[in-house]
């Protein structure tokens, strides 16, 4: 399903200009800056250089839309860290809210650092308006597997505390050398019913 061809459709900075595929399946990606999304989104769909991997200044508040075949819309949302959450709200809280598509959120984090601050008020913002979000550890080759999985039960303890709609599964993967790609791929099938 994954190996169906990959395009990008369209970038958004407003609501207006959101692609009206509402009948496709969609999933989101969110995260801090350099958390890694853009390689991850590439490797999901095996086409390097589809989501450029350089965010340019300018380029980073913008939603770019992509599509896998007819059957399924990736939307990489701007990163988020470096801007304060009301900056960063505004269009994406909308779109979050009010995309009827929109099947999953997965929520990139990096497993050495753990979950910060600004991952933590993006998920209460989620839990407050009812949106299911999946948390993904990204660049797991980074770290030993008695680390990894170390900082995934940390992580773990944290969401079952907090996050009311987070989905109870953690993954893993590495876009560097393919690891857990094929599961996240298929939690996406399965969240997107496709
Ligand atoms: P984005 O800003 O979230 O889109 O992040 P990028 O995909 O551009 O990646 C940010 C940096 O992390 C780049 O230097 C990538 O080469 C690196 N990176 C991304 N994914 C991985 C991974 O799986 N493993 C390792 N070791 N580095 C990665």
């Amino acid at each position: 399903f994954f190996f169906l061809p990959a395009d990008f459709v369209k970038s958004a900075t407003n609501m207006d200009m959101i692609p009206d595929n509402t009948l496709i399946p969609e999933v989101a990606f969110i995260g801090r800056s350099n958390i890694g999304k853009s390689s991850l989104i590439n490797g999901l769909v095996n086409r390097n250089g589809l989501v450029k991997t350089s965010s340019k200044p300018g380029h980073t508040r913008m939603m770019n839309f992509f599509k896998v075949g007819d059957k399924l819309s990736l939307v990489d949302m701007p990163g988020y860290g470096w801007k304060s959450r009301d900056e960063w709200g505004g269009m994406i809280l909308d779109y979050l809210k009010t995309r009827k598509n929109l099947r999953r959120i997965y929520i990139l984090v990096d497993p050495s650092h753990g979950l910060k601050e600004s991952d933590q008020q993006i998920m209460k913002l989620l839990d407050s308006s009812g949106l299911s979000y999946q948390v993904v550890l990204t660049k797991i080759d980074r770290l030993s597997k008695t680390k990894f999985s170390a900082a995934k039960a940390e992580i773990e303890a944290e969401l079952v505390k907090d996050a009311i709609c987070c989905f109870p599964m953690v993954l893993g993967v590495s876009s560097k050398n393919k690891d857990g790609l094929d599961v996240l791929r298929a939690a996406i099938v399965k969240a997107g019913q496709l």
